[in-house]
């Protein structure tokens, strides 16, 4: 029996709804802001604990946050290279310089013990990455960002609903930032994004700089963007927000019952969660020696699988300019050889995940 990596159709009860709210809002003309809209932001920023911005994407989240808190060219955000290539972008996107430091090899999320000897006079941020629905250790960058006055942004792009030390993602450090991207774990119908902060003003200003710097219908106060969530989106993404926290425990069910079913198999590490993470496991990863030949294995199987990330930012050719040779950062650059995605979505039945186990487990 084959199992996809991932399956993103909406379920019927799910598509009978959204599809209504999407007809009414057609025979509205309600295209952009109104209700859904409106809705949506509260009803986010409540789950997050903060104030939201729905902006277009969430690599306009990470870039208008970066703007908002005043950081350009000649300013320094250290973050990982371990990543999607959106965190460092948005970096760039704003004249300012990325400074990378490793990942902790356990968890591929900041490795803290780096942090301090990276900051120098011109770093004005950190921005770690909830990597595959594992929060950061925040409390360590926090603290740390504290001492040293620095802000700090959690790319929560992967890691919607995720909880260090029992509180949610989203309101942790200075601001969080969201994608609504289909495939993640509150993934909208096209693109989507949002911005959660605990700073009413901060949150004033990111608004305004989406909204073309306005202040009010004709003036404006600086030159902005454009940059807004559909209410298309916010529509689905409404009914999307209620499943959530189920969508989220199943895919823990479903680590679960893989962590279980892979425990003690040579061949294959699985996925290590810190003990003060709660991880939504937006992605499941296990580690192989000979991954590339597993991944052969189970495509043969039929089982879906895949690499995230087989080459780290600092090696990628639009980061040349740094100068950063392999070797510069020994966990990133090994874990883009072992790690392995395996089949993840909360729709998956547990006869499914049980042969994805099989498959594994008969490579040999
Ligand atoms: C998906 C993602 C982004 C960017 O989101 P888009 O909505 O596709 O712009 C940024 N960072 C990480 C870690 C992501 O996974």
């Amino acid at each position: 029996m084959p199992v996809p990596f991932l399956d993103v159709r909406l379920q019927d009860k799910t598509r009978t709804e959204i599809v209504s709210l999407i007809t009414g809002l057609i025979d509205r003309a309600a295209f952009i802001g109104g209700v859904e809209v409106e809705g949506f932001t509260k009803e986010f920023g409540a789950y997050c604990g903060g104030t939201c911005v729905p902006v277009a994407n969430g690599t306009d989240a990470l870039i208008l946050t970066l703007r908002a808190l005043d950081i350009g060219p000649g300013d320094e955000v250290i973050t990982v290279p371990f990543t999607f290539i959106a965190t460092a972008e948005a970096i760039g996107n704003v004249g300012a310089t990325v400074r990378f430091i490793d990942v902790d090899p356990a968890t591929y999320n900041m490795d803290v013990r780096q942090l301090e000897k990276a900051i120098g006079s011109k770093t004005k941020a950190i921005m770690p990455v909830h990597l595959f629905g594992q929060p950061a250790d925040m409390d360590a960058i926090l603290d740390i960002a504290k001492r040293r006055n620095l802000k700090v942004i959690e790319d929560a792009c992967q890691a919607h609903g995720a909880e260090y030390k029992g509180r949610r993602v989203g309101a942790l450090g200075d601001a969080a930032c969201f994608s609504f991207y289909p495939t993640k774990n509150l993934g909208g119908m096209g693109d989507g994004g949002a911005i959660v902060t605990s700073s009413p003003e901060l949150a004033a200003k990111i608004a305004q700089i989406a909204d073309h710097g306005r202040v009010d219908r004709y003036r404006h106060a600086v030159e902005g963007v454009n940059s807004r969530l559909d209410s298309f989106q916010a529509a689905a993404l409404r009914v999307k927000l209620r499943e959530l926290p189920a969508r989220n425990e199943r895919r823990r069910q479903i680590a679960a019952r893989y962590n279980l079913g892979l425990a003690g198999h040579k061949s294959v590490t699985t996925p290590r969660v810190a003990p003060f993470a709660t991880s939504v496991f937006h992605i499941y990863c296990i580690e192989s020696d000979r991954r590339d030949a597993l991944m052969e294995h189970l495509k043969g199987l039929g089982i879906g699988c895949g690499v995230y990330y087989p080459i780290p930012l600092h090696l990628q050719p639009a980061y040349e300019k740094l100068g950063l040779k392999k070797g510069s950062f020994p966990a990133s650059e090994r874990a883009s050889e072992r790690v392995l995605a395996l089949p993840m979505f909360p729709e998956m039945t547990d006869a499914q995940a049980n042969e994805v186990i099989a498959a594994v487990k008969s490579f040999t």
